[in-house]
């Protein structure tokens, strides 16, 4: 039977090892996994998720989620992952229902906030629609509570703006504290 699984969190949560984690877990079931990322976060070609415990995954990068793109490629498999989903635009859900009403297991890590507190691309409409959800927090850099958002250390005002560097994660409080430091 199909399912759509979310994985979500701020930035530094380990989405991408859990998603990994769920990619091994499939293989034991002996599910054969295909997974996909935005071509945003991609300079390099294809990407490999890489866990902590060194398995690796390649993951194909697409520049949007088109049913038959993705139907294209995943038909042959059982489940399809998918990270960095709040890059996608709505294109995304559409294509996760078809791929559950195909009997498809889908795995979809992604933020679900942006920096400034903001539901993120499809992510609001994935955690809805989903079998299950797991929201991850991360540790806040400044105070080492459990960390809920992204905060952005550069000063750019746009939603996407890739690369880690430029971020760290926040509890709510220490967030607040940050923004009223901006003004
Ligand atoms: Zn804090």
């Amino acid at each position: 039977m199909g399912r759509i699984e979310v994985i979500t969190g701020p930035m530094f949560s380990g989405k991408s090892e859990e998603l990994v984690r769920r990619a091994l877990r499939l293989m034991y079931a002996k599910k054969k996994v295909i997974a996909f990322h935005h071509a945003l976060d991609n300079r390099f070609g294809h990407k490999k998720i890489v866990s902590r415990s060194g398995f690796e995954l390649e993951s194909y990068p697409v520049q949007n989620f088109a049913f038959e793109v993705i139907w294209d490629l995943a038909k042959d498999y059982d489940a399809v992952l998918v990270d960095e989903a709040q890059f996608f635009s709505d294109e995304l859900v559409d294509t996760c229902l078809n791929l559950r009403r195909r009997s498809k297991i889908v795995v979809v890590s992604g933020l679900d906030l942006d920096v400034y507190e903001n539901p993120f691309g499809p992510m609001p409409k994935l955690l809805a629609l989903a079998d299950r959800v797991d929201k991850l927090k991360a540790v806040c850099f400044e105070c080492g509570e459990e960390a809920t958002i992204s905060y952005r250390l550069s000063g750019e005002k746009e939603q996407i703006v890739v690369g880690d560097k430029n971020y760290i994660a926040l509890c709510y409080r220490c967030y607040y504290a940050k923004k009223k430091e901006e003004r």
